[in-house]
């Protein structure tokens, strides 16, 4: 089949390849249709690794993905062929610890697609569990679906907050993790949130989704907006979503006392903190790794209207445009925010 394949660091090819996919009683078979280019994509492609993941053999990139069911296994009773679904691209051994307290998304044996060695979906067809593959709602496009994977970490992270309805949150970076932090916050019951980036077109396009309050932090001091904004208390909740080390040191400043911070970025280098100062606020701390039993959810938010994902994509390229899509992303622009590849 035709995959987009990362033959190393640098080197990405559009070309077929061979993967040995049997369907057991328990998975469905989907022609993939649309799929969103994610940060740890593009890490692949750049620098040929994530953490300790290293490319070590040729890889298929892409996990943000949607389709349609071509095939179902035969025990499969929810899914029916020529169903519109999003999968979840994480496999966690369902027998492991972690997934027997209900945190399946830190089974250290989870198998994540374009996590080396396990291909990713940038190709024709995949085989997954049907208990990780989630019918769409009838309105909702495939475009859409793709998006769900990255709605689900905003889900994940506004979960792990444990707002009180009328908190005043504040997330820093506005990318598309930003933005979908932003409206998870907003629809968990957030009275109003603070988005802050360097990227005015950004900025503005979050402020264009809901009661989102724009801080263009390359000209404004974000504790300073957030103190103004809030008498001088400062946010109940912080979300650091930009992955910058910085932002991360700096994510206690705008906190209320006995705030919460959530790190949902993951920065490249080590972040150090000021623990004194952090202690004078005796802070609750969260972080978060991918997601874990929000898919339904997150498909409810969106069909139900509450929260409205589409316009965070700004650019679709065909499957045939795969690698210049991946160039445009690497490239980086100031208004694109999430960049999809039809198939
Ligand atoms: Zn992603």
């Amino acid at each position: 089949m035709k995959a987009l394949v990362l033959e190393r660091q640098r080197v990405l090819r559009l070309r077929d390849i061979d993967i040995e996919e049997t369907l057991t009683p328990g998975d469905v078979r989907i022609a993939v249709k649309a799929v969103g280019i994610c940060g740890s994509d593009l890490h692949y492609y750049t620098d040929g690794r994530v953490g300790p993941f290293v490319v070590e053999a040729p890889l298929v990139l892409g996990h943000e993905g949607a389709g349609t069911v071509l095939e179902v296994g035969d025990e499969v009773e929810h899914l029916a062929v020529g169903d519109n679904v999003c999968m979840e691209p994480g496999i966690p051994d369902w027998r492991s610890r972690a997934a027997r307290i209900g945190r399946y998304n830190l089974d250290e044996s989870v198998t994540f697609w374009a996590t080396p060695p396990v291909h990713g979906c940038l190709r024709e067809t995949v085989v997954h569990p049907a208990d990780l593959t989630y019918r769409l709602p009838e309105d909702m496009t495939l475009a859409e679906g793709a998006l769900i994977e990255p709605l689900a970490v905003g889900v994940h992270a506004a979960a792990r907050a444990g707002i009180t309805p009328g908190d005043i949150a504040v997330v820093t970076g506005a990318g598309t993790i930003g933005i979908m932090t932003a409206l998870a916050a907003l629809a968990g019951g957030c009275a109003r949130v603070i988005i802050s980036d360097i990227l005015q077109a950004k900025l503005d396009l979050a402020a264009s989704l809901g009661a989102i309050t724009p801080v263009n932090v390359s000209t404004d001091d974000l504790t300073h907006a957030v103190m103004d904004m809030t008498g001088d208390w400062g946010a109940d909740i912080v979300f650091e979503a930009s992955g910058s080390a910085r932002a991360a040191e700096a994510a206690f400043g705008p906190l209320r006392p006995g705030g919460t911070v959530v790190f949902v970025g993951m920065p490249n280098e080590p972040v150090s903190f000021d623990l004194v100062a952090m202690q004078a606020k005796e802070p609750t701390i969260e972080t978060v790794f991918r997601y874990a039993n929000v898919y339904e959810r997150s498909l409810e938010l969106v069909a139900s209207g509450q929260v409205d994902i589409w316009p965070v994509v700004t650019d679709t390229f065909a499957f045939d445009d795969a690698v210049a899509a991946f160039d445009f992303a690497a490239e980086g622009s100031e208004t694109s925010v999430k960049v999809q590849i039809e198939l």
